[in-house]
């Protein structure tokens, strides 16, 4: 049996970090854990190591690491704690690894995340916001380090699933209509409008189907996690949002289809849960057990689509006015989302008032054309001066 492969978790303490966790175990002989990253939930990360033994844990500052760090030696570890963004890249980029699983939330993903890419590591992409911010630059790095990356979004692996080995050809050249692009609605689909005012963040994080982190819950409730997808998925396919129909399906039994120009339309269906998407992933192009059920149709029963609704759903639409208008638009979208589903939680803003806040700052913020990483983050930065002034103004 040939070696097992090492796998970074960047942020290996969150929903899908521990998912993935839970795969790896499954299969020993196939995967180490190389580096586990944490950020807030650090007695969780001790555990992590003492049950997984990475080489390298990475943490956020430099007490943190002395405390992980002395924690480790008590438990007989010698796991070695690196610190902050500059320790991520480090077990992103670091040669003994083979792949990495980018599931950090937020633009702080993202250096990590390209400097894997630029090491050609295998990326498993969750981290959807680092290509929504930086997509050209993201996909020209992929390209150049010719790397693997695989999305973990499971709409995403589903529509990789169902497309040939040679789509990179060319949507078009393989026949592709469309992109069918699932969404579940999440907790306010049938919410009366006038409710939405008054819904709490925790009202906003009970996804019907999926168990999430607290931002993409809010994101999916209000369906600017779908937008961010469409962008994403625009990247990942090389197509444009004209070519990708968002449709509801509140099962999320059907993870995301694609029509051909023939009339016929594949579908990937699963139980909703990550280990799927994380194991397909993971083993490609091979199959592994990834601990789900198999899938009852009869206890599903029936699968329903409906078309989704601007006016219930507005950070939809401007997900779709920024994945159009391109260059810096995705950035500043998800910059002032970041802010205003952070201001949400917080209970500052009210949750109609995420949208109005984003549609104020991609108003106020020019598109400007992208050749540098820092230009990025340099648009990230304005935005999120922008939506904390808003805040000043608006929020409590
Ligand atoms: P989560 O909040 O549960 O976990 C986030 C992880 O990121 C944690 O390990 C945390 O320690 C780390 N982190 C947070 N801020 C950080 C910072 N500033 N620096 C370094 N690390 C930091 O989130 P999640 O639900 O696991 O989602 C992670 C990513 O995967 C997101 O981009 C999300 O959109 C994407 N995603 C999640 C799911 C899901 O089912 N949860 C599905 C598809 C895509
Ligand atoms: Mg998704």
């Amino acid at each position: 049996m040939s070696t097992p492969q090492l796998i970074t978790v960047l942020g290996a303490t969150g929903s899908v970090g521990l998912s993935t966790l839970d795969v790896i175990a499954r299969h020993p002989a196939r995967y180490q854990v190389f580096a586990l990253t944490g950020y807030t939930r650090l007695a969780e990360l001790l555990a992590l190591c003492v049950r997984h033994t990475p080489q390298f844990a990475v943490v956020p500052t430099t007490a943190a690491a002395r405390q992980l760090q002395d924690d480790l030696r008590v438990a007989g570890l010698d796991t070695r704690v690196l610190v902050g963004e500059g320790g991520l890249c480090e077990v992103s980029a670091h040669p003994l690894v083979d792949t990495v699983l980018a599931a950090i939330v937020g633009a702080a993903g993202l250096r990590p995340t390209l400097a894997a890419v630029e090491a050609g590591k295998k990326v498993l992409l969750a981290n959807k916001e680092a290509l929504v911010m930086s997509g050209a630059l993201f996909m020209q790095a992929v390209r150049r380090s010719g790397t693997v990356l695989l999305p973990l979004d499971s709409e995403h692996n589903a529509i990789f699933q169902c497309l040939p080995r040679d789509y990179e050809s060319g949507l078009e050249k393989v026949g592709v209509r469309r992109i069918l692009l699932t969404a579940s609605g999440g907790p306010f689909r049938q919410t009366p409008l006038a409710e939405l005012e008054h819904v709490s963040p925790d009202q906003a994080c009970a996804h019907p189907n999926w168990s999430m982190g607290r931002k993409i819950s809010v994101d999916s409730a209000s369906m600017m996690n779908k937008g961010l997808e469409l962008i994403e998925a625009c990247w990942l396919f090389d197509t444009t949002p004209a070519r990708i129909e968002v449709v509801i399906h509140p099962q999320s039994v059907i993870h995301s289809m694609v029509d051909y120009v023939d009339g016929s339309v594949l579908a990937q269906l699963g139980n909703p849960d990550m280990r799927t998407p994380i194991a397909h992933a993971l083993a490609w192009p091979e199959r592994i057990d990834s601990g789900v059920a198999p899938l009852d149709l009869f206890s599903i029963a029936r699968l329903d689509f409906e078309a989704p609704d601007e006016v219930r759903f507005p950070c939809l639409r401007l997900a779709r006015q920024a994945a159009e208008a391109g260059d810096s638009a995705p950035a500043v979208l998800n910059a002032a989302n970041e802010v205003a589903v952070a201001a949400f939680l917080d209970k500052r803003i009210r949750y109609p008032e995420i949208a109005s806040m984003i549609d104020e700052v991609l108003n106020l913020e020019p598109v400007v054309a992208v050749s540098e990483l820092e230009t990025v983050f340099e648009i990230d930065a304005r935005a999120r001066t922008l939506a904390e002034q808003w805040l000043d103004r608006n929020g409590r």
